[in-house]
């Protein structure tokens, strides 16, 4: 995806703002999104892609959008997983290659349910090729995210 304020460059980051109270996501490369952090004048930016017209997912059940939950990086509810699961599912799929080359697995405090059910399929894949090692270690990792210590 092309960046969304110099359509020139590939898009690195994403960035969610409000602008005329909706919620609007941005993909910038990194040089706009270094201008953006400075404080450069977004707002035509803003409104250009607001216009475009919004594909966020919005949870029916607590409202919570998917600006808002990639922003804050919570859940709104039970519900939200479901809905936002085409959103936070991708993501996963990256993480779960990337732990692949360096054996670890990032921690990210929003996603513990999500979190766990990967290491549970991590865990099914250690001892599907009988890696006891690793399934030790994804039990370890399984346990702190159920918050208890360490055995
Ligand atoms: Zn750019
Ligand atoms: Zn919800």
């Amino acid at each position: 995806m092309l960046c969304d304020a110099c359509k020139k460059k590939e898009a690195e980051y994403q960035t969610t703002n409000k602008y005329d109270g909706v919620v609007v996501k941005l993909h910038l490369c990194p040089e706009c999104q270094r201008k953006m952090v400075a404080g450069a004048d977004f707002s035509a930016v803003f409104e250009r892609v607001s216009k475009r017209g919004s594909d966020e997912i919005v949870c029916p059940s607590c409202g919570t959008r998917e600006g808002e939950m990639l922003s804050s990086g919570y859940l709104g509810c039970e519900r939200c997983y479901e809905v936002f699961a085409s959103v936070i599912l991708p993501r996963l799929r990256k993480i779960q290659k990337g732990s692949r080359h360096t054996g670890k697995v990032p921690y990210s405090p929003t996603l513990v349910k999500e979190d766990y059910e990967k290491l549970r399929i991590e865990l099914d894949n250690a001892l599907a090729v009988e890696n006891y090692n690793e399934a030790a270690k994804i039990k370890a990792k399984m346990q702190k995210l159920r918050g208890g210590e360490n055995l």
